[in-house]
């Protein structure tokens, strides 16, 4: 199977081909079809399998129509810690730079000042520690009701870090009819409490 297979548009074929991937990776070929067909996927997934790309490339296919608007983000992602945001983002930058997507990074350490410019300018993919981001809706500073596509990272790691209580108020702030990613390398009871709560018949793909 190659990537073109997968349903991706030209633009990203190319962005993948200069990226030198010449094959999808496992958890590529399983969850790159149903995201865009617009379905909910659990992948249970260890960092190295290519996850990041699986979820980034349909997204950045998804996102690639619509208009942004001030302090309402299109789609957003949640990291646990602010390296793996940081790393997400590279790779958004990396596979999206044919398209004309808006992205920030809210992550904690950093002076609110410039991110939350950046929400004001409209973004279409925003990625977030649970933290900086509640900290930032409660100041106003930013509106979830127009995000129709979230993905939840690292799930496993979201709760050792006590991070659920943030995750469950976020999803309760975005629309209901979002579509939803998870991804988690094991499926522990409350982050599988967590996705029957907030995922609409999921498509479970496990590598
Ligand atoms: P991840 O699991 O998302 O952290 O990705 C692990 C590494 O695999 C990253 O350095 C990616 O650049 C790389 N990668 C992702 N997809 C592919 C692919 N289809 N072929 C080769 N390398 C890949």
């Amino acid at each position: 199977m190659t990537f073109a297979d997968l349903g991706l548009s030209p633009d990203l074929l190319k962005a993948v081909e200069e990226a030198g991937y010449t094959e999808p990776t496992a958890i590529q070929r399983e969850a790159i079809p149903p995201v865009l067909m617009m379905k909910d996927i659990i992948g249970i997934a260890q960092t190295g399998t290519g996850k990041t790309a699986s979820f980034v490339l349909p997204m950045i296919d998804i996102m690639a129509h619509g208009r942004r608007r001030a302090m309402m983000p299109r789609s957003l992602i949640l990291e646990p810690t602010r390296e793996l945001a940081a790393q997400v983002a590279e790779n958004f930058e990396k596979y999206g730079k044919n398209h004309d997507l808006k992205m920030a990074l809210l992550i904690g350490g950093v002076q609110m000042g410039d991110q939350v410019k950046a929400l004001n300018e409209g973004v279409d993919v925003l990625i977030a520690t649970p933290g900086r981001l509640m900290d930032l809706f409660e100041r106003g500073k930013i509106l979830l009701n127009g995000c129709e596509l979230l993905v939840i990272d690292e799930a496993d790691r979201m709760l050792d870090m006590g991070f659920i209580p943030d995750i469950e108020f976020i999803c309760d702030k975005l629309p209901e009819t979002r579509q939803t990613m998870l991804f988690s390398a094991t499926m522990p009871p409350p982050i599988e409490k967590l996705a029957k709560k907030f995922l609409n018949n999921p498509k479970r793909i496990e590598v």
